[in-house]
């Protein structure tokens, strides 16, 4: 394996000011696999659903190279089920209903093949999951890259610190950043999240792009400016999955590479935005992707010559 994610896989039912999506497929590692697949071919999920899942949408990832060994199906259940109101902004949202399901019952168990995989993504769950992930690995892998939300910083913060301490990279939003530091400033924010363990920190602000700290560098990618955005559900987590993949197709952690990561990241998300949960990253193809990027480095390409006083 090359990659292996641990995470939700999930049905959703999404409001947005112009449309509703009464039960679609979601999930974090559903986005973070399938953003993965465009740059990997052997990938590991570690998850857990009902038999309420559609085969179809297995059969879609496994397609794309990822493995559902660790995916286990338990008969009987059903999937976890969350459900959120996009405000008018698009920018934020209102859980309204979070149904954990089978996720109470999650204790993953890696496949053998999983356990040397060299980089690990540790979607957004129970940090005590994600705990027990790095758990199983044969080594430290290459890299770890984590994501979390206020949810576990309310409830779970002991547990949350000890995980993020063993990860090279963590990749959260901006309200998570200031909850998680203290700190209203997102480059003190940096600082103190860095001192926490992890060597890099990503900041990801939705429609306003995404920061990436180093101890002493930092680096900003603006969000590719949409004209209809229907849906950001899994923005966050397509960003880490192209970020990840990335990084494992070229096995090159150095900042300059990671600054391409976060540009490739950001390309994906935005494709994720175009139609509701999983539909739209299920289309596009390598002339797509190629020609997003380069969209990109358009956006923030200028010459500037400096007067001299
Ligand atoms: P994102 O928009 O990238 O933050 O991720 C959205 C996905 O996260 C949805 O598809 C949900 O199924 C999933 N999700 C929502 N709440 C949680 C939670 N508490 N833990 C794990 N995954 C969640």
């Amino acid at each position: 394996m090359q990659l292996i994610t641990v995470g939700t896989v999930a049905f959703d039912r999404i409001e947005t000011p112009f449309g509703i999506a009464e039960k679609t497929v979601g999930g974090a590692a559903t986005y973070i696999s399938l953003a993965a697949s465009v740059f990997l071919d052997k990938m590991g999920l570690v998850s857990v659903v009902g038999d309420d899942f559609p085969e179809g949408v297995m059969q879609q990832l496994r397609d794309r190279g990822v493995d559902l060994e660790g995916l286990e199906v338990m008969a009987g259940k059903e999937s976890f089920f969350w459900a959120g109101r996009y405000h008018y902004d698009m920018n934020t949202r209102d859980t309204l209903e979070t149904r954990l399901n089978v996720l109470l019952d999650l204790d993953p168990q890696l496949p053998e093949d999983y356990k040397q995989a060299p980089y690990v993504m540790l979607g957004n769950l129970d940090p005590k999951v994600q705990a027990k992930v790095l758990d199983q690995m044969e080594e430290r892998p290459a890299l770890v890259v984590m994501d979390t939300m206020n949810f576990w910083m309310d409830s779970a913060m002991e547990d949350l610190l000890k995980v993020i301490q063993r990860v090279d990279i963590l990749a959260i939003n901006d309200a998570e950043a200031r909850q998680l530091s203290g700190e209203h400033s997102l480059v003190r924010a940096a600082g103190k999240i860095l001192a926490m363990g992890p060597k890099y920190l990503v900041i990801k602000k939705g429609e306003h792009g995404a920061l990436l700290f180093s101890k002493d560098r930092v680096f900003f990618a603006p969000a590719l400016p949409l004209e209809d955005v229907v849906d950001p559900t899994g923005a966050g987590d397509t960003f880490a999955g192209g970020f990840i993949g990335f990084l494992a197709r070229s096995q090159d952690h150095s900042f300059d590479n990671l600054k391409r990561a976060i540009i490739v990241g950001s390309a994906l998300a935005s494709f994720c935005c175009e139609k509701f949960g999983i539909e739209r990253l299920l289309e596009i193809d390598k002339v797509d992707i190629d020609q997003r990027i380069q969209d990109f480095v358009e956006l923030v390409d200028f010459d500037i010559e400096l007067v001299e006083s």
